[in-house]
């Protein structure tokens, strides 16, 4: 059992900082847990206390049931990879993988079955004789995770370990990593300010920012219900698109408007608002460049459902098509089929998926509906 349960854990620094400010959150066992936020939000600095490598100013954390706060690092059967592997340079990479083996004192037989099985696994058989400078980067990243796996601790903790790595290593070592996780039984916390690795990890996502937690859930859960406007920016790519915006009345129906639009909301959105009293009141509109469509494709959209846009930068990517397109003062991306390309300049009819659409809060940024 490698559950880790955090309660109201907070990290202030001794130059008054707070780095962390009360996290309360469990991680089951076996679960791949993502960390994501933006660089300073206080991801790392939660990993570190996690692993003991940084005290707690207060709260209580436990791994397996077990109250650790004072526990030590090495007493907390945990192994933790970091972006830069570490590795020793003068040893091999036999070596580099069983010295942690070696100094608990595992017979070597042992030693040399769990570096086998590891190197294996990680396509590292035929290296094991070679140093680290023999190694192309993402090989030495691999040695890392090798020399983690061989001590078979109950938590993996990763902090941003693909990031020096170039974006075609990257892909790779994702899929590794998941791999990985489906192989061994180990709960893994795992820190990436990439919401890509994130969502393509991660069983839950836990999103940071500013030393606060501000949303955990499944990716698609963050994705499709995010509680706030943060978290709808950070998770999605190309980013959601925000409209200041005002909730106005006509006839039986709750419209938002804005420079160059005026749309109707669905049923659900519509009671929603009128319960919080917000007619007439400021929102921030948000829709994905995915769920908006090119109306050519959807003749039949009612007309209260679209807006002309005009647009501005085509980008034309093989299997789908981003167009940046203008209303008024507001830039927008699109999300269009890899056989759409509009004109530069032309105006464009846009269908807007409302089912798919969300509210904010102006001020708080709170999801209104
Ligand atoms: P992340 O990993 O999300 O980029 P960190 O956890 O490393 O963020 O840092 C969170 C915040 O705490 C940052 O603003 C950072 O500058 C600050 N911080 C980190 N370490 C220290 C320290 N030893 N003393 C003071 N502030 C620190
Ligand atoms: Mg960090």
């Amino acid at each position: 059992m490698a559950e880790i349960a955090l309660s109201n854990l907070r990290k202030v620094y001794p130059n008054g900082y707070v780095g962390v400010a009360g996290a309360s959150l469990t991680i089951n066992d076996g679960e791949f847990a993502v960390i994501v936020g933006p660089s300073g939000s206080g991801k790392t600095t939660l990993l570190r206390m996690v692993a003991g490598l940084e005290d707690i100013t207060s709260g209580e954390m436990s791994i397996g049931g077990t109250l650790v706060n004072d526990v030590s690092p090495k007493d907390r059967d945990i192994a933790m990879v970091f972006q830069n592997y570490a590795l020793y340079p003068h040893m091999s990479i036999y070596e580099n993988m069983a010295f942690g083996l070696r100094l608990r004192g595992i017979p070597k037989p042992e030693i040399d079955r769990r570096v086998s099985e590891a190197a294996q696994f990680l396509q590292l058989a035929d290296r094991l004789e070679n140093k680290p400078k023999q190694l192309s980067g993402g090989q030495r990243q691999r040695v890392a995770v090798g020399r983690a796996i061989v001590r078979k601790p109950k938590v993996f903790l990763f902090d941003e370990p693909l990031s020096n790595l170039d974006a075609k290593l990257r892909v790779e070592m994702r899929v590794e990593l998941a791999r990985l996780h489906r192989r061994i039984d180990a709960t893994i916390l795992y820190v990436t300010h990439d919401q890509v690795e994130a969502m393509t990890l991660a069983t839950r996502i836990i999103v940071m920012k500013d030393g606060h937690i501000q949303q955990v859930g499944a990716p698609l859960e963050l994705y499709s219900r995010p509680t706030n406007r943060f978290v709808a920016g950070f998770i999605g790519s190309p980013a959601m698109n925000f409209f200041d915006s005002t909730v106005e009345q006509a006839e039986n129906h709750i419209f938002v408007k804005g420079p160059g639009f005026k749309i109707r909301l669905t049923p659900e959105q519509t009671e929603s608002l009128k319960k919080r009293g917000m007619i007439g009141k400021g929102v921030t509109f948000g829709i994905r460049p995915e769920h908006i469509h090119d109306r050519l494709f959807l003749p039949d959209a009612p007309a209260d459902q679209t807006f002309v846009a005009s647009v501005d930068v085509v980008e034309p990517m093989g299997a789908e098509t981003y167009a940046y397109v203008r209303l008024g003062e507001t830039m927008i991306v699109v999300r269009l089929r890899g056989d759409a390309l509009p004109k530069v300049g032309s105006q464009i009819d846009l269908v807007c998926d409302m089912s798919r659409s969300h509210l904010f809060d102006k001020e708080t940024g709170a999801a209104l509906a």
